[in-house]
């Protein structure tokens, strides 16, 4: 709408200034008419006219590259101003307007605005020149410069006046400011004007000295130069049109390239998004455990390192890392199949995720082994509390394929606190904890502490320094002496390993024989034990006829019972010591005995077969089945140090030795009653009939030659105690032990 007035707003502009324009060339020529001097015209005029307006606008010469174009009737205008005079010039300019007015247009306004354009200019020109130069037709008779001079400002004024007032109705046509419209439009017409006017100058002196001739002769000169020009135009024209063809060829090329590359790079982006793709299945894959589709341990150790760095830079920032291991998975596998193992594994995944936050994770590092790596906790107490959350959580049965099942955790937790930096350190320190738990009971939570990590340290050297204890013959055995508590008398030893570290000195087996167990190296070792034993129970016995009885237990550890080939190695080792094996008696544990009684069973009777004794270690301790106990063909049920060292303490703990000794007397066993430390233990235990006793009492464990000594030095002193009554007075056990441990 508004855009619309607008418009009309300007074509009104537009025809009024043309109205105006053409009615100041009718007034300007009328004017003329009268101020200027009438021509003389002749032939030449009429042949000059004529010929303009044949030719004269319709041989415009296109000049290259610049937006203008030469044509010849403003050459013949000049020609005839210099030649006729200026009434001349604007009679012919006013004809030339119209008759290129109507080439362009029919309206009459725009024929008539033409005609007026080319009246005025022409009339403003001529008066420029006269005012400055003279009468135009005089202009010839002028000196050189001066000529040059007046042809340059006749030329100049013709362009200003006429691309003034042609710019003028074009700005108003365009609704463009003036300046602008002249300077695109018309600035370089200039050099329509100069050549023009340079051309009429030439002219007019040829036509003034050889007349007529020269237009009959330029004529055709002319006209051949024009359409020898011309073809050159056209043929840059056609070389343009070639070049703009290849140009456009190469457009297209390049067109066709971009979309060839853009399809190439729309299909790199599938492939690499496809890639993508498979790289996250992948990490799906690679970072997450198939049975529980929890986080594995890659993925925990990448969440570590992020915390790691999170806490370093925040400082009321912690975290904290819960390892969890199961409590006797292995009975739940073992005894209910790998099927249920599995469900309860993923059955205790889902109770994990449930204990979370969103920050969390929990992660399944392997086997019966979870970690949950709690972010951004305040203080400690948050991850003592997730523990006992997990605890209360897996406390409650699980219903498996129709079976209930109880399991529990033993959690080790690790705190950021400490300034880790490798993620490993930090499983590592809570697996410690875990491990300390374990050890403390299991079921139960224990923090990592410094000491912890000092003890794991220990341990690993330990570790290290075991495998190459034997090789390095750095154990011995001790022997401690068992008598009857019938007389006093030697009955015989017990051999208890001992290692002798060239830097932390003599270390206890309680220390290394779980260590030696876990790591394997309890067969060579145990091996090498009864080996030692055994030779050195036959060279007892060869020194004096009264060791001829002494018997030689040795511990035998679960691990070796397991061990096929076990019978055949004792046999082995019986035919080299040449040692009776009646005087070899095995000891095994009651847990260990019990743990796989199938097997034990069978292991026994092999081993009784090769007509050894066999003895029960720390009964009492273990959770015997009597039906069991009476399938092993055992020779001797060891009453455990803990009821031996409370007896006199509680009324009831007598009572565990009495069932004891009276279950073995029942069974046909013999009963040794061991870690007997007091006067008052001794009696007790000969009032209830245990029959053999062991203990710091009578002697420590001895190294061989102190056990040597003491078995030509004591067993007098012994038996002589033994046979006075009841309320002997022993000698303080000190003095009986020599070079104890
Ligand atoms: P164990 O088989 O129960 O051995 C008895 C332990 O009680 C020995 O500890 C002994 O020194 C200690 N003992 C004896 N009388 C007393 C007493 O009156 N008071 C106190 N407080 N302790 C007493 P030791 O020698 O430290 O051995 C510890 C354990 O190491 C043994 O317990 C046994 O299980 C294991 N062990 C020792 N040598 C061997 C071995 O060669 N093979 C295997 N598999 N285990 C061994
Ligand atoms: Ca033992
Ligand atoms: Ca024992």
């Amino acid at each position: 709408m508004n855009q619309a007035t607008q418009s009309t707003g300007k074509q009104r502009y537009t025809i009024t200034y043309k109205w105006v324009i053409a009615a100041l060339g009718v007034a300007t020529l009328s004017f003329s008419s009268y101020w200027l001097p009438a021509p003389h015209l002749d032939v030449r005029f009429i042949l000059l006219a004529a010929v303009m307006m044949l030719v004269s606008s319709r041989l415009s010469i296109q000049i290259p590259r610049v937006n203008t174009n030469v044509t010849l009737s403003d050459t013949f205008i000049f020609l005839v101003m210099l030649l006729y005079g200026g009434f001349a010039g604007i009679l012919v300019a006013a004809v030339e307007g119209l008759f290129s007015g109507l080439r362009i247009s029919k309206k009459p306004v725009t024929v008539l605005f033409n005609s007026g354009m080319m009246i005025c200019s022409t009339f403003v020109t001529v008066a420029v020149v006269r005012l400055f130069f003279g009468p135009v037709s005089e202009l010839k008779s002028l000196g050189l410069s001066s000529f040059i001079a007046a042809v340059a400002t006749m030329a100049l004024a013709q362009y200003f006046v006429n691309t003034g007032l042609s710019a003028i109705g074009l700005a108003c046509k365009m609704g463009q400011g003036f300046w602008h419209t002249w300077q695109t439009h018309y600035l370089w017409t200039s050099i329509t004007y100069l050549v023009g006017a340079t051309v009429a100058a030439v002219s007019s002196n040829s036509v003034g000295r050889a007349g007529l001739t020269i237009l009959l002769v330029g004529g055709p000169v002319i006209a051949v130069l024009y359409f020898t020009y011309n073809k050159y135009l056209d043929e840059i024209k056609v070389t343009a049109a070639l070049a703009e063809q290849s140009e456009r060829k190469r457009a297209e090329q390049a067109e066709k390239h971009v979309e060839e590359l853009n399809c190439h790079i729309a299909e790199q982006r599938r492939i690499s998004d496809e890639l993508e793709q498979s790289k996250n299945h992948f990490r799906h894959a690679a970072f997450h455990d198939a049975l529980t589709d929890l986080p594995n341990r890659a993925l925990l150790a990448e969440r570590l390192e992020i915390e790691i760095e999170r806490v370093k830079q925040h400082e009321n920032c912690q975290f904290a890392v819960l390892f969890l291991d199961l409590d006797r998975f292995k009975n739940v596998n073992d005894s209910l199949g790998h099927s249920i193992g599995n469900q309860l594994l993923i059955a205790i995944a889902r109770r994990l995720e449930s204990c979370i936050r969103e920050d969390d994770i929990v992660a399944r590092l392997g086997g019966d082994e979870f970690a949950i790596l709690l972010a951004g906790i305040p203080n400690l107490e948050a991850a003592t509390n997730m523990a006992e959350r997990v605890q209360e959580k897996l406390h409650l049965p699980f219903n498996l394929s129709g079976h209930e099942v109880f399991t529990s955790a033993s959690i080790g937790i690790a705190l950021s606190a400490l300034g880790y930096e490798h993620p490993e350190n930090v499983l590592r320190d809570a697996d410690t904890a875990m491990y300390r738990a374990k050890e403390q009971g299991k079921a139960r939570y224990e923090l990592f502490d410094e000491g912890m990590h000092s003890r794991a340290v220990y341990l690993l050297q330990m570790e290290t320094d075991l495998r190459r204890a034997l090789e390095r013959e750095e154990f011995c055995v001790y022997y401690q002496p068992i008598v009857s508590l019938e007389n006093g008398a030697l009955a015989g030893f017990e051999a208890l390993v001992r290692w002798q570290h060239p830097e932390r000195g003599m270390i206890s087996p309680a220390e290394f024989i779980g260590m030696a167990e876990e790591h394997g190296f309890i067969l060579p070792l145990g091996q090498w034990v009864l080996e030692r034993a055994c030779r050195q129970l036959v060279q007892w016995q060869w020194q004096s006829p009264a060791n001829r009885s002494l018997f030689m237990s040795v511990n035998l550890s679960a691990k070796q019972m397991s061990q096929t080939g076990l019978v055949n190695q004792i046999k082995a080792v019986l035919q080299d010591t040449n040692l009776d094996p009646g005087h070899l008696k095995l000891e095994i544990t009651e847990s260990a005995v019990m743990e796989n009684a199938e097997m034990a069973v069978t292991v026994l009777k092999q081993l009784k077969a090769l007509g050894v004794q066999l003895s029960v270690d720390d009964f009492g301790t273990g959770y015997s089945s009597l039906s069991y106990l009476h399938r092993f063909p055992l020779d001797t049920l060891k009453i455990d140090r803990s009821f031996v060292s409370r007896i006199g303490e509680a009324d009831e703990n007598g009572e565990i030795v009495r069932t004891i000794v009276t279950l073995a007397e029942n069974m046909g066993m013999d009963v040794v009653a061991e870690g007997i430390e007091t006067l008052g233990q001794l009696s007790e235990l000969r009032r209830l009939n245990c029959r053999y006793g062991q203990g710091y009492l009578f002697a420590r464990p001895l190294e061989t030659t102190a056990a040597t000594a003491w078995m030509t030095n004591t067993p007098h002193v012994l038996a002589d105690l033994f046979s006075q009554r009841e309320d002997f007075a022993l000698p303080r056990p000190a003095m009986l032990q020599l070079r104890a441990v």
